[in-house]
C-alpha cells in the first residue's frame, strides 16, 4: 500500500487519516531509492533515514545541490567545492524545513548549473529513468530524474536558461520557473544573477503549487527579491481554462522535430477543446534570444565564479570543468574593453527586445503554450562534447529568463515512449493562472500518459 504514494497530496491526506505514519512513509522512498538509484544516480549526497529527526507530519525532500544546506556538503555539482559544507541554510531551505519538509539529500546537476543534459556535473552523469541510455535534461539532472523515479515527491532546482523545465519536460514531472524574484535567490550558489530563477520539480501540478506557496515571498536577505504580496497559488487551481485567450507564438513552432510538433498540435486541440481561445501570435525576436543568453550569462558567470579564486573554498582553480572555464573565457571576452560594444552591449539591446515582446503580446493574451524542447532526450553522450549543439536544446525555455516572465512545464505525452512537455508562459507574477491552466491540462490529459 505504501509503495503506492507518489504525492505529496496524497501523503497529507494519509497522515490526516491516520492511514500511515512519517516514519513509515520515509522507509517507503528510501526503498525505492536504495533500489533503483545505485542504476539513476541522482543524489551526490544521500541522508540516511535512521539520522533523520521526523515529527507526525513531515515530508521528504530533496535540493539541488546548488542550495546551500547547513552541516551537509554543497558543491553545485563542481569539484572545487567537492569539501564545502555551508555554516547556513538557503533561504528556500529555511523555509521549507520550518514548514515539514525533511531533507533527505542533495541532487546531482551540471557544475554550477551550466548544462543542459547534467553531463556537465564533475562527478557523474544522471540517467533518465524512462529510458536509462538517456539524459534526464539538466542543469536539474538529479532533481528531475529523483522525482520522476519515485525517491521524492519533491526535490528543489534552478532555472537560469531552462534548467527546471526542460529536465522536467524529459521526465514527465512538473516544473516551475518562477518570476524572476518571486522566490529568494539568498543562499543558491550563482550562475547568473539576472536570470537565476528558484523552482522545484513535483509529480502534479497541485504539488507544484503547494510548494510555491511556502517558497514565495520577498527576502530581506536579497535584494532582488520581490515585494509584491504572494498569491495564494492553490485558490483557483480548479478554475479551468474557459474563457482565457491562449497565445500561439509561430516563432516557438520553427525546427521542432516531427514527433515534437505532432504532440504539440494534439495538446494545443485539449485547450481548445477545455474551452480556451487560441490564438496565433508572434514574438518577432525570439530567434535573438539563444545568441543573447550566451553572451549575458557567460558575462555573468565570469563575475560570479571570481570567488572560486583558489584561496577561499579549499581547492585550487585547476578544479574548474572545462564548460566552467570555457564560459569564464566567453564571460571575460564579451566584457572586455573593446568588445563590450559589440557583444555585451549588443546581447542586452536584444534583450531589451525580448522584453518588449513579451509586454506587447500579453495585452492580447492571458498565456501562452509552447514545447519545451525541439527535441527528445539525447543519449547520453550524444551532445555533450558538441557546445553549441547543447546550447541550441535551450531556444525555446532562455527567452523567459531573459524576460524574467514565469513559465510552468507540465506534461504533455510521449513521443517514442520518450516524455515531451509543454510549458505555459505568463506575465509577471502570473503564477496563480499558469497552475490553473496547467492542472486543467493535466486533469484532461494524465490518464493518458504511461507510468502516471
Ligand atoms: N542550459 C542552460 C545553460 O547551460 C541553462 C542552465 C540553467 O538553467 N541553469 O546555460
Amino acid at each position: 500500500m505504501l509503495n503506492n504514494f507518489i504525492t505529496l497530496k496524497q501523503i497529507l491526506e494519509g497522515y490526516k487519516k491516520k492511514e500511515f505514519t512519517s516514519r513509515e512513509v520515509f522507509a517507503s522512498f528510501y526503498d525505492k531509492i536504495n533500489e533503483r538509484d545505485p542504476i539513476i544516480k541522482s543524489f551526490i549526497t544521500k541522508l540516511s533515514l535512521e539520522d533523520l529527526t521526523l515529527n507526525d507530519f513531515s515530508m521528504p525532500i530533496a535540493y539541488k545541490d546548488n542550495f546551500s544546506t547547513k552541516g551537509i556538503l554543497t558543491t553545485a555539482g563542481s569539484g572545487i567545492l567537492k569539501d564545502y559544507i555551508p555554516p547556513f541554510n538557503a533561504t528556500v531551505v529555511e523555509k521549507l524545513r520550518n514548514s515539514g519538509f525533511v531533507c533527505i539529500g542533495k541532487l546531482n546537476c551540471d557544475a554550477f548549473a551550466h548544462g543542459t543534459t547534467g553531463e556537465n556535473s564533475d562527478f557523474f552523469a544522471t540517467k533518465n529513468p524512462y529510458s536509462l541510455e538517456r539524459t534526464p535534461g539538466g542543469s536539474s539532472s538529479g532533481s528531475a530524474a529523483a522525482v520522476a523515479a519515485g525517491f521524492v515527491p519533491v526535490a528543489t532546482a534552478t532555472d537560469t536558461g531552462g534548467s527546471i523545465r526542460l529536465p522536467a519536460s524529459f521526465t514527465n514531472t512538473v516544473g516551475i520557473k518562477p518570476t524572476y524574484g518571486r522566490v529568494s535567490r539568498y543562499g543558491i550558489i550563482a550562475m547568473t544573477s539576472s536570470t537565476d530563477s528558484i523552482g522545484h520539480i513535483t509529480k502534479t501540478v497541485w504539488d507544484n503549487a503547494f510548494v510555491l506557496n511556502i517558497t514565495a515571498g520577498h527576502d530581506p536577505k536579497d535584494a532582488t527579491s520581490s515585494c509584491d504580496k504572494t498569491a495564494d497559488y492553490l485558490s483557483d487551481i480548479e478554475m479551468g481554462m474557459a474563457g482565457l485567450t491562449i497565445g500561439i507564438p509561430k516563432e516557438y513552432l520553427k525546427g521542432l522535430s516531427g514527433g515534437i510538433k505532432d504532440c504539440f498540435n494534439s495538446s494545443i486541440k485539449t485547450l481548445e477543446k477545455l474551452g480556451a481561445k487560441l490564438v496565433g501570435v508572434s514574438l518577432p525576436h525570439t530567434e535573438y534570444a539563444i545568441n543573447a543568453y550566451y553572451i549575458i550569462t557567460p558575462s555573468e558567470i565570469s563575475s560570479n565564479l571570481a570567488r572560486f579564486d583558489g584561496i577561499r573554498f579549499g581547492t585550487t582553480r585547476e578544479s574548474f570543468g572545462s564548460e566552467a572555464k570555457r564560459r569564464i573565457m566567453l564571460g571575460t571576452y564579451s566584457l572586455a574593453a573593446g568588445y563590450y560594444d559589440d557583444y555585451y552591449l549588443k546581447a542586452q539591446k536584444a534583450r531589451t527586445l525580448v522584453i518588449k515582446d513579451f509586454k506587447r503580446v500579453f495585452e492580447k493574451v492571458d498565456v501562452l503554450a509552447a514545447p519545451v524542447s525541439p527535441g527528445i532526450p539525447p543519449k547520453l553522450g550524444e551532445v555533450v562534447n558538441d557546445p553549441i549543439k547543447m546550447y541550441m536544446m535551450d531556444t525555446l525555455t532562455v527567452p523567459a529568463n531573459l524576460a524574467g516572465v514565469p513559465a510552468l512545464s507540465v506534461p504533455a505525452g510521449f513521443v517514442n515512449k520518450l516524455p515531451v512537455g509543454i510549458q505555459f508562459i505568463g506575465k509577471n507574477f502570473s503564477e496563480k493562472l499558469l497552475y490553473r491552466v496547467g492542472h486543467a491540462f493535466e486533469q484532461e490529459t494524465k490518464y493518458r500518459s504511461p507510468k502516471r
